[in-house]
């Protein structure tokens, strides 16, 4: 039985004295299982790691001894692709991780899984694995024989607990993870002082996000005790296709970044290593009697590739389906076991967080999106509260995305029309209308100054500098689009009997349906004394163009907004096609009008202006996405909340979820639709949405056209003549306007 001090079959060997190896032997020899553990490198080995542990680690492993961890981490530094600096920290504490030295903190749990019996073998490794007779074999090599001939043994184990981490190198075991699911990186400790550290950074880790700096991922400085742990990975596809040194990289950050550079001043780099990190649940964590943790089951967060605490968390769900498994009588109860062991630990960290992760994973990973999360976080709490959340790993994350998603709405609104902003200022004095102190002025200022942010108006100013027109021509004419636009907003807000928008009372809720459609006619017929001052000076073929596209753009919003009010009528719901139709009227004819009337004002050739026109078809038709999605999900700033689904709207989400839900669904969809609906109730609706995929479908849609948009303004983009930086403006809008599309996986 017993061969030279070891014995010749184990209930448990692991191979890899890691966090998940050694919280996993010490759980399994505390029940009293047999346990050996093989580690390929020397016990007192430093892993080239962060060390940074979240606080949910103390909350489900208690306080770990003293002398281990080297410093506690109460704040978090977020340090956008702009260089906006994020600071969060959390009076609920929530954020207070710790940063160890992993050859301590690993030794520890070593130590710990010895004292409960494991047994553990040090320069030992694991090299194949084959089952015989419901065993497994494992050929192992010892690595203190170097030099002479490498001498094999075979041990053999009921299970087999692979906690070898990242690659694999063990002959009889495949676990693949494709390269884009894989962070490289590279790290080095840097010699800084105690002092130098309290001063600069403190007791906070900082990341350094953006393409520039690294894409697809991330740079950290971690403090320790007078050393900081610095590196930066990207993933393993990117790495090989863009031949990136990861070293390099690393080096110029340390050396140039404007902010890192100088909390690193003057440091000596004292040791430097690497690692690779899958971010990919294996598809199946076990085989046979073989199961799979820490990183070798791709436990470690798929945002931000932190694997410690999860290592551990992978082993604990583990070590209670392996007793399960070694006590079993039979082969199916053994199977029934490890199912158990897959189930809950897929169910913990893919589908409580994982998944929600993976999605936020693409807002982190694109520059624009952060650089707006980040701004929007230093003034809005529900944003910054979200990102804290997912940096301190404490609540499930499926509650910070869907509060992001929320908020996305209202960003793309506002970041779209801060991106415009300056053309809106141009236009200024053109905007002061309705002064003449008529009682008809008095009810159309009420809606023509409420919440307006002039996208249209700025985009008429956009479009003629984009072909280097005169912009000052351009602002007599830009009130047009914003007077129809209002007009129709309230008429339409009369036909839904909205009571408010954006916050603010309707006009007609204020001062009668009546006089309401009055102030509506009357905004319209002032466009004709805007016209009669911004025509002057244009050429001939130019005002026709004009007024053949206001008139045109007019008459499709019109029909939009009939074939709207007709679906809702009819609950016709069955065609997308008949809603992207709908959308491409009612929206986009008037974004799509306001852009080709900048580009006729600058004298744009008929090409590049009908290019300009499908580039404003597409964005509204976005926008319409974005705005119907808004109505069931928003943050209740931006608008009235369900207001299409009490008039009966047809909106994406609807369409998608009819197609895709059973019977009962379909009914409770359907005898929903134009009623006032209780919190409960709508909150069913969400529920059906997020089962049938439909939010995600709305999401690609709204994507699906701001790609288009970006399409041709790639097209564009060939022309000489035009302004490279206005369109960069058009080509930020319509990125802003892809975010909703980003929120999908
Ligand atoms: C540069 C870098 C920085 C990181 N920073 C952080 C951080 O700040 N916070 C965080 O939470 N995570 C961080 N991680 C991730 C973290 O290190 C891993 O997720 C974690 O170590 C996984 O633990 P594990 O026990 O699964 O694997 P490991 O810690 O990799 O342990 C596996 C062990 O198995 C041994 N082994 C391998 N093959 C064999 C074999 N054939 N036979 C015997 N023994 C074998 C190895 O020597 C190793 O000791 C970082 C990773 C890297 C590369």
């Amino acid at each position: 039985m017993q061969k030279g001090g070891i014995l010749d079959v184990y209930d448990a060997v692991v191979i890899g004295a890691g966090p998940a190896g050694s919280e996993f032997a010490f759980r399994m020899a505390r029940r009293g299982f047999k346990v050996l553990v093989l580690e390929k490198d020397k016990l007192d080995r430093e892993k080239p790691c962060g060390g940074g542990i979240p606080v949910q680690e103390k909350v489900e492993f208690g306080r770990l001894p003293a002398g281990i961890i080297e410093r506690t981490i109460d704040k978090a530094r977020m340090i956008s692709p702009e260089n906006e600096v994020l600071e969060i920290s959390s009076p609920k504490r929530t954020l207070t991780g710790s940063i160890v030295k992993r050859r301590v903190y690993d030794n520890y749990l070593q130590r710990r899984a010895e004292e409960a019996g494991a047994i553990l073998l040090p320069e030992t490794e694991a090299v194949g694995i084959i089952q015989k007779n419901g065993l497994a074999e494992i050929r192992i090599v010892d690595k203190r024989n170097k030099g002479k001939e490498r001498k094999e043994t075979t041990i053999r184990a009921r299970l087999v607990a692979d906690a070898s981490g990242y690659p694999c190198r063990i002959d009889g075991i495949r676990r693949p993870v494709a390269d884009k699911d894989v962070i490289v990186t590279h790290h080095v400790w840097i010699r800084l002082g105690k002092k130098q550290i309290d001063r600069r950074i403190g007791n906070s880790i900082e990341m350094y996000c953006g393409k520039d700096i690294i894409p697809r991922c991330y740079a950290w400085i971690f403090p320790k005790k007078d050393v900081v742990s610095v590196g930066l990975g990207t993933t393993k596809d990117l790495l090989k296709s863009r031949k990136i040194s990861l070293k390099k990289v690393l080096h110029r950050f340390i050396r140039s970044h404007p902010i890192g550079s100088e909390k690193l001043k003057g440091g000596k780099i004292i040791s430097s290593g690497g690692g690779q990190i899958p971010l990919a649940m294996l598809a199946r964590l076990y085989s046979k009697n073989i199961i799979f943790l820490g990183d070798a089951g791709g436990f470690a967060n798929p945002l931000h590739a932190g694997g410690i605490y999860q290592a551990r968390k992978s082993a604990l769900i583990a070590a209670k389906h392996c007793s399960d498994f070694l006590k079993a009588k039979s082969p199916a109860a053994r199977s029934r076991a490890l199912e158990g062991f897959d189930r809950e630990a897929r169910g913990h960290f893919h589908d409580e967080n994982g998944r929600w992760d993976i999605k936020l994973r693409n807002l982190f990973w694109d520059d624009g999106i952060l650089n707006t999360l980040i701004r929007e976080a230093k003034r809005n709490k529900r944003v910054e509260d979200a990102i804290g959340t997912i940096l301190s790993m404490r609540e499930p994350h499926e509650k910070a995305y869907k509060t992001l998603e929320s908020e996305m709405i209202d960003m793309i609104h506002s970041s779209a029309t801060e991106k415009v902003e300056p053309y809106k200022r141009i236009v200024g004095r053109e905007l002061q209308l309705f002064k003449d102190g008529c009682e008809a002025d008095r009810f159309a200022r009420h809606s023509f100054f409420g919440d307006a942010k002039r996208l249209r108006v700025s985009l008429v100013l956009l479009s003629c500098d984009i072909f280097r027109g005169n912009l000052k021509k351009a602002a007599k004419l830009a009130p047009v689009y914003e007077l129809l636009h209002t007009a129709s907003l309230v008429h339409d807000d009369i036909m839904d009997g909205a009571k408010t928008r954006r916050g603010r009372r309707t006009l007609h809720s204020i001062y009668g349906v009546n006089n309401a459609i009055v102030a509506g006619d009357y905004m319209i017929g002032r466009t004709y004394s805007v016209l009669s001052k911004g025509l002057e000076g244009l050429q001939e073929r130019q005002k026709t163009r004009i007024l053949g596209i206001i008139g045109d753009s007019t008459s499709r919003c019109c029909n939009g907004q009939i074939m709207d009010l007709r679906l809702a009528k009819e609950r016709k719901y069955g065609s997308i096609g008949d809603y992207l139709k709908m959308a491409e009227l009612k929206t986009g004819s008037m974004i799509e009008g306001a852009m080709s009337k900048g580009a006729v004002i600058a004298g744009a050739d008929g090409k590049d202006a009908g290019r300009i026109a499908m580039i404003g078809r597409n964005m509204g038709i976005a926008f319409q996405i974005i705005d119907d999605s808004m109505d069931l999900l928003g943050n209740n700033r931006s608008k009235s909340l369900q207001n299409d689904i009490r008039q009966g709207k047809i909106t994406p989400m609807l369409v998608h979820a009819l197609k895709n839900s059973d019977e009962k669904q379909r009914r409770f969809l359907l005898g929903s639709a134009g009623k006032d609906l209780s919190r409960k109730n709508l909150e069913k609706i969400k529920g059906i949405y997020r089962k049938t995929g439909a939010i995600e479908y709305a999401q690609r849609l709204s994507g699906d056209y701001a790609a288009k948009a970006k399409s041709d303004i790639e097209g564009l983009k060939r022309s000489r003549k035009l302004n490279r930086k206005a369109l960069g403006i058009l080509e930020e809008v319509v990125d802003v306007l892809g975010y909703w599309g980003m929120m999908a996986d």
